[in-house]
């Protein structure tokens, strides 16, 4: 399989302040990679510059989206290239239900009209299979949500819109198990179904179980500090960063 996404020697900035230093990561197509790190240690900060958020100035090296430098791209046309980014905090949007919400941005995606009927259709299904309520389709976006209903309505939007490169970032925080296992199953779908390629933000020892993990990525200090397989993730999670990565130059 070829490289979707090449992250060569990244640098970036915000507010004058260097966040990243020199970050290189590669994922294959339809690959599963989880991205750890402490609190602070830039996870979201790298999600959020794949995705173009004009929050973070590149000062340095290169985004390569499936052969081609996406590295000064707008985050309108990253996500019309098929990368999605999932926020870790989902926002609510009253006056907008989910159903619109979606409909709404999987025209933005595919730049077609949508017939409303065979919409629906699909996002039946869609809601079906994670488990959804129907009724929650015509509920305002995320408004009264509770915060596993929010992580599936993200989840739906992965079935929907289906993107090819999905970054996710902590959707598991403040689940229940049962909610986890939701999300695991949608997010399997998602990859069987799509075909899609995964970067997960996680400290979810639960949604590493149900996954299988191609590679982990520990960032610290501004870069991939270490990297290594599935096993890598769950040893981690039982030993901690220190343990981690002692002995590694950093
Ligand atoms: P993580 O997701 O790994 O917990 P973040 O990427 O959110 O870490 O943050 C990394 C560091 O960058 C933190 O010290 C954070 O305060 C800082 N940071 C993140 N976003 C901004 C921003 N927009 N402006 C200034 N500093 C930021
Ligand atoms: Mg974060």
């Amino acid at each position: 399989m070829s490289d979707i996404l090449k992250i060569t020697g990244l640098s970036v900035s915000a507010e004058d302040k260097e966040l990243l230093h020199g970050v290189d990561l590669t994922i294959k197509e339809g690959e599963t990679h989880v991205l750890m790190g402490h609190n602070g240690a830039g996870k979201s900060t790298l999600g959020c510059t794949i995705m173009g958020s004009p929050e973070y100035t590149v000062t340095g090296g290169s985004i390569v989206f499936d052969g081609e430098d996406i590295t000064a791209e707008s985050a309108d046309k990253r996500a019309k290239r098929g990368i999605f980014l999932s926020f870790q905090n989902p926002i609510e949007i009253p006056g907008i239900t989910l159903s619109e919400f979606l409909r709404n941005a999987l025209e933005q995606v595919t730049g077609k009209r949508l017939k409303l009927w065979d919409f629906k259709k699909q996002l039946k299904a869609a809601m079906e299979l994670i488990g959804m309520d129907s009724s929650y389709a015509d509920r305002d976006l995320n408004v009264g949500f509770s915060g596993g209903e929010k992580k599936k309505a993200e989840i739906l939007q992965l079935l929907i819109l289906k993107p090819r490169l999905a970054i996710l970032d902590e959707t598991d925080s403040g689940l229940d198990v049962d909610a986890v296992k939701t999300v695991s199953k949608g997010i399997e779908e998602y990859r069987k179904s799509v075909g899609g390629t995964l970067l997960i933000i996680t400290h979810n020892a639960k949604i590493l179980e149900e996954l299988k993990v191609d590679a982990t990525h520990i960032l610290a200090n501004g870069r991939v500090a270490k990297e290594g397989d599935g096993n890598l993730a769950v040893k981690v999670l039982e030993s901690g960063f220190e343990n981690t990565l002692s002995g590694v130059e950093r």
